[in-house]
């Protein structure tokens, strides 16, 4: 038998086995579970090295896997200069000036997300940092992103001076000479957006350590990426350098599914640290925008129904060509009629190709018409949800499309009765990439404003039980990875969160406050708070 490396002893172990749903211990040896029972059965398998944590009662699960985010998006904004908390003038050119120390010249600075309103509403200009910033083109957002500071070598590069005429859509703020101060408003933003260069590879590792660092704060051990082939370069070769402490599963666009096909021909899908196999493409827009399709027209704009960003007979072409490959879909959706359209081309997929284990995603999922939950269930369709944008959208939502319609809007509970296959996720950098957030969330269906104590169309509400279970194993099973990871038993990856209270039996409203104590990956503590 294998040496035990680490036992935990004395916890409250939610374990995602249905054949074991809870238990006190657990023996480690080095990447992989070995045992999980009772606190004196497991004690029993220490040996000489082995190194034991006394959990003291708290409650474990498995890591929480995030099956749709950003990943290096979320990274650059953790890893640029951090201008969100910055309460004065001062404060706001020191943080520039020793970001700028940290980076090569010629390194563009972005990111930001800076607030004119903490020190009084004075808007920044660019003779507050030209001079601690004379070899980097700075260009700074405010946190809403309607705005932006550049310093002069950002406003030389996007060819914006006095003579620069009034942008429409936009405003470029100029001193009384006529002279641009260095802030852009909307459209104004664009000359300097355009000549943003793609950052350099040694500012994308930051951000990728970056990522990993804060996901596993989380209590995250596992991600689903979405975005484009230089992220997996970048992914391959951050794995390469042992950088990772998460686990990344990473989709490209459908358009590049010959690619792809031929990557896992030359490589195979990668392994339980890095692996690709998925496709992302887009059918609709956001709620937000009034550009998710619907099958009747927007409440509020009454002559529209959203749009579709791709024709659904080139999408069918695409899916099928890249189905047969072995290849599996992920599709964005977000209004009823996006949503019906996709499951009628991948049912119909599914006919021309013939059975076998594909496991479609629909991603986001948001507003489903009555009669499609079962056509989820019947085609297997995995429904990729983010349950923190349910109770930020809650605010709002209703006046946009009507009561009707937001009945089956985030409808965790219908699709958990039809045995719909639930993954959670975050959408990071849109919002935060805390699963315990999405749990309260899910279960609570709180409005972040905390105007529905009782919960935004509480009959959506989901168990504690059934949040953790889309996290974990649900998760994992929407990326094949349900018999490596996912649940606690013997043979799996040891990858396992500890928290300070019991989700499942503490009240509701207080899940949000529940922190993350100790994040395990591969047997290795990642996080330690
Ligand atoms: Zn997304």
């Amino acid at each position: 038998m294998k040496d035990t490396t680490l036992i935990i002893a004395n916890a409250n172990i939610w374990t995602g086995n249905p054949d074991q749903p809870q238990a006190r211990a657990m023996a480690i040896a080095g990447d992989k579970i070995l045992a999980v029972g009772s606190t004196a059965e497991i004690i029993k398998l220490a040996g000489a090295k082995t190194k034991t944590i006394d959990a003291n009662g708290r409650f474990i699960v498995p890591g929480f896997h995030d099956a749709h985010l950003h990943f290096l998006s979320g990274g650059f904004n953790l890893a640029s200069v951090q201008l969100r908390t910055a309460e004065s003038k001062e404060e706001f050119v020191r943080r520039i000036a020793e970001y700028t120390k940290t980076i090569e010249p010629g390194t563009w600075i972005t990111g930001g997300d800076w607030d004119h309103t903490l020190w009084g509403g004075e808007l920044p200009t660019k003779d507050w940092i030209d001079t601690v910033a004379p070899d980097n083109p700075v260009w700074v957002n405010r946190l809403d992103g309607h705005m932006a500071l550049a310093n002069s070598l950002a406003l030389a590069a996007g060819g914006v001076d006095a003579s620069t005429a009034d942008i429409a859509g936009g405003t470029i703020v100029r001193d009384t000479d006529g002279n641009p101060t260095g802030i852009l408003k909307d459209n104004a933003m664009d000359p300097v957006t355009r000549v943003e260069p793609e950052p350099p590879d040694s500012l994308k590792f930051r951000a990728l350590k970056a990522a990993m660092k804060y996901v596993n704060r989380q209590g995250v051990t596992s991600i689903g990426h979405m975005g484009t082939w230089d992220d997996l370069r970048i992914f391959q070769a951050g794995y390469k350098q042992g950088l990772f402490t998460t686990r990344v599963s990473a989709n490209v666009p459908l358009s590049t599914w010959k690619r792809l096909e031929e990557k896992i021909t030359a490589e195979g899908n990668g392994d339980e640290w890095l692996r690709w196999g998925g496709l992302k493409s887009f059918m609709d827009g956001s709620l937000g925008s009034h550009t998710a399709a619907f099958f009747e027209p927007f409440i509020d704009d009454t002559n529209n129904t959203g749009l579709l960003v791709n024709d659904p007979e080139e999408l069918y072409a695409l899916y099928q060509a890249a189905d047969a490959a072995g290849l599996q879909l992920a599709t964005h959706a977000i209004g009823d009629r996006a949503i019906s359209i996709i499951l009628d081309l991948y049912s119909r997929v599914a006919d021309v190709n013939g059975d076998r284990d594909r496991r479609f995603r629909i991603e986001h999922s948001q507003h489903i018409h009555p009669k499609d939950f079962v056509r989820y269930r019947d085609l297997d369709v995995i429904a990729s949800m983010q349950p923190y944008h349910c109770i930020d959208d809650g605010r709002w939502a209703e006046p946009y499309i009507g009561y009707e319609r937001c009945k089956t809007t985030y409808a965790f509970r219908t699709l958990a009765e039809h045995g719909v296959t639930m993954s959670f996720g975050s959408d990071w950098y849109v919002a935060p990439p805390t699963p315990i957030e999405g749990i309260y969330a899910a279960v609570t269906r709180r409005t972040l404003d905390d105007k529905n104590p009782n919960g935004w169309i509480p009959e959506e509400k989901l168990t504690v039980n059934e949040a953790l279970r889309a996290y974990t194993i649900d998760a994992a099973y929407a990326t094949f990875e349900e018999n490596i990871k996912g649940s606690l038993e013997p043979g799996k990856l040891a990858d396992f969160v500890v928290i300070d209270k019991d989700l499942t039996t503490i009240p509701p409203e207080t899940i949000r406050d529940a922190e993350v104590v100790m994040t395990i990956v591969n047997g290795k503590v990642v996080f330690e708070k």
